[in-house]
């Protein structure tokens, strides 16, 4: 079976776009209104050679499921699936209590957790984006999941890690 890497994070954050952008399909919903993504969809991935599967862990229903719950069902189910995670996170906006919470889960994990700091659309975010080092989930890696910005050295990194 293929190595599969998950995707998880808070809504609104760039997850569905980045998994398009690193299977290189319009396959998954991206959309402006967070918690589209209803259930986990796996997609296939090929990059330099090497196939893979992307797992996009997408939304929940914060009225119906409590969201400290809803964030911890999707990173333990991660840690127990995937051979490797993404923690997205919005670099425009910082680390919020959501982000904080998976990263407490995350820094727990032995399943690789690689942190991706998204919508850097340019350098003058690049400088907004270290602050996310506070997650303690190490280097914030820098990405514009809409622009394709440093998405191949992404790709480079988690063929590292599978
Ligand atoms: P998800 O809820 O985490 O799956 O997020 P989506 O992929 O559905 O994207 C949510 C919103 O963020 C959409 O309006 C996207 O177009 C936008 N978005 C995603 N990636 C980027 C990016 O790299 N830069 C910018 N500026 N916007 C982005
Ligand atoms: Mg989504």
């Amino acid at each position: 079976p293929l190595p599969v890497l998950a995707i998880v994070g808070r809504p609104n954050v760039g997850k569905s776009t980045l998994v398009n952008r690193l299977i290189g399909r319009r396959e998954a919903v991206v959309e402006d209104v967070p918690g589209v993504t209803r259930d986990r969809v796996a997609y296939a991935a090929e990059w330099s050679g090497r196939g893979f599967m992307v797992q996009d862990t997408g939304g929940w229903e914060p009225d119906a499921v409590g969201l400290q719950k809803a964030v911890a069902r999707q990173a333990e189910t991660a840690m127990a699936e995937a051979d490797a995670i993404l923690l997205v996170v919005d670099a425009t906006v910082g680390a919020t209590a959501t982000d904080e919470a998976f990263a407490r889960i995350l820094r727990r994990s032995k399943t690789p957790v690689l942190l991706v700091a998204n919508k850097v659309d340019s350098s003058r975010v690049e400088a907004d984006a270290a602050a996310l080092w506070s997650l303690g989930l190490g280097e914030p890696h820098t990405v514009s999941a809409i622009h394709g910005r440093r998405t191949g050295d992404l790709l480079d990194l988690i063929l590292d890690t599978l």
